[in-house]
């Protein structure tokens, strides 16, 4: 269980170095975790030896206690093993779906479409399955509650042909996903089938679908689908049960590839995009930050203590993102204008603010608003490097969002505003205002 490996992790908090009977003990534990979680036996072999011999052969940096220093290797074991997310650029593409019967491949692909439409980009759903009655209605409703295009042919029973004219009907739509049928079984029937409809299809992404519950069956799914057709991502579905999902990392290793989306609903909405540290936290059990940051904040409150959300410091380090912005909205949201807050400030006080725009920090809760849909349209690198967004992308954020190129624009304006605000700060110098912040 997760919580004998903290428990077992927590014994070693006052330590500041690890015996070996330690190192035996917390591997024991994580193979129990990772076994539990469906990792295939081989791969948590494989896993627990590099991980004991790096937390043999490594010192812990000063300062670090043992326990964090294993807790940070098994991280990274893990983190090297399921690696990023697959890599989908925001333009033109198609994407074949494959899997089992059942495992959420026509859920998926809607979930798909709908995170694309999301970002812009218009996405069309060809279904494939003429083996499964009624594989046509679900997939044609489950379009329409992602409200894209969609193709398919109830009266076909050839699959291969509903590609081609799929692609063909489809023309309009910029990212085409490729719904195909499962069986109960890896049947030969299944495999020749699939292969046809990818060599028509000519994917840019092929991704197998994998029940979160699949266990120890991934390894011989994730072996056949790559031989027939290869793989390029994995997307998990079924997440919101208790199933852990840790197939997908048999699968990743078997394929050499990554895992794109999770799925953790019925609906189109209940779609994420892959990122290794949740995933991984759930995985070992270890999974409680939110509970844990929130036990942090109670305690601050009850001991009346300065809010930290807001960081002054941070926001005069480094480049100021639009995470960044969103974080800082929020905040000034619940303290009231920034103009205020300075005041408040000793040695702050007014000559000072008046050098700034009126308007540099003024964001209504509306504004907010509609800021965080706009910045749910845009990829991580957009909201890391907001000055390099262009024209293009601008209109593609707009049409995601439901906004328009002004709107979007609009939040533009007002990062580089607060940009400029807080480097003019910055230049204030010396670390006086560093310092002044700090308290
Ligand atoms: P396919 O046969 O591979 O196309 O699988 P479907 O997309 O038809 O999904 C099979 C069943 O699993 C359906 O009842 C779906 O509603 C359900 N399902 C798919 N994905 C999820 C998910 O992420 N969470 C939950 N709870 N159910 C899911
Ligand atoms: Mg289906």
């Amino acid at each position: 269980l997760g919580s004998s490996l903290r428990g077992t992790l927590d014994d070693l908090r006052g330590k500041s170095r690890l015996e070996e009977d330690d190192i035996q003990e917390v591997v024991k534990q994580i193979q129990r975790s990772l076994l539990e979680a469906d990792v295939e036996v081989d791969l948590v072999m494989e896993l627990s030896d590099s991980i004991k011999g790096r937390a043999l052969d490594e010192e812990p940096p000063g300062g670090t206690s043992a326990r964090d220093h294993v807790l940070k290797i098994v991280y990274e074991e893990l983190v090297e093993l399921v690696g990023d997310s697959t890599e989908l650029p925001l333009e033109s593409q198609t994407i074949l779906l494959a899997g089992l019967q059942g495992s959420g491949k026509t859920t998926t692909a809607a979930k798909m479409a709908w995170w694309f439409a999301k970002k812009g980009l218009r996405p069309a759903i060809i279904q494939t399955d003429t083996f499964r009655p009624g594989a046509y209605d679900q997939a044609k409703q489950m379009a329409g509650n992602a409200e894209v295009d969609f193709y398919g042919d109830p009266d076909s029973d050839d699959p291969v042909q509903i590609a081609r004219d799929g692609l063909e009907e489809t023309e309009q739509a910029e990212v085409h996903i490729v719904d195909t049928a499962g069986r109960h079984a890896l049947e030969e029937e299944l495999i020749a089938e699939i292969e046809e409809i990818d060599s028509v299809v000519d994917p840019d992404t092929r991704l197998l679908v994998l029940d979160a519950a699949i266990g120890q069956g991934a390894k011989e799914q994730a072996q056949r689908f790559e031989e027939a057709i290869g793989v390029e991502g994995v997307a998990i579905t079924k997440l919101d049960g208790t199933a852990k999902g840790g197939g997908a990392l048999t699968a990743v290793n078997e394929t050499d590839s990554s895992i794109a989306f999770l799925g953790t609903g019925e609906t189109v909405q209940d779609i994420e995009r892959f990122e290794p540290n949740s995933f991984i936290s759930r995985l070992l059990g270890m999974g409680d930050l939110k509970q844990l940051s929130e036990r942090v904040e109670r305690a601050m409150e009850e001991t009346g203590a300065e809010d930290d959300d807001w960081d002054p410091e941070s926001m005069l380090e480094g480049s100021f993102t639009l995470k960044d912005m969103q974080k800082q909205m929020e905040t000034m949201n619940k303290m009231g204008p920034l103009d205020q807050v300075m005041d408040m400030i000793p040695g702050m006080g007014g000559g000072m603010m008046d050098q700034l725009p009126d308007d540099a920090m003024d964001v209504t809760q509306e504004r907010m608003r509609e800021f965080n849909v706009i910045m749910d349209s845009m990829t991580d690198h957009e909201l890391e490097e907001p000055r390099s967004i262009s024209a293009s992308q601008v209109e593609r954020i707009a049409r995601g969002s439901g906004t328009n190129t002004e709107r979007v624009n609009e939040l533009l304006e007002q990062h580089k505003m607060m940009d400029r605000t807080l480097n003019q700060f910055q230049g204030m110098g010396d670390g006086d205002m560093q310092r002044m912040m700090k308290k």
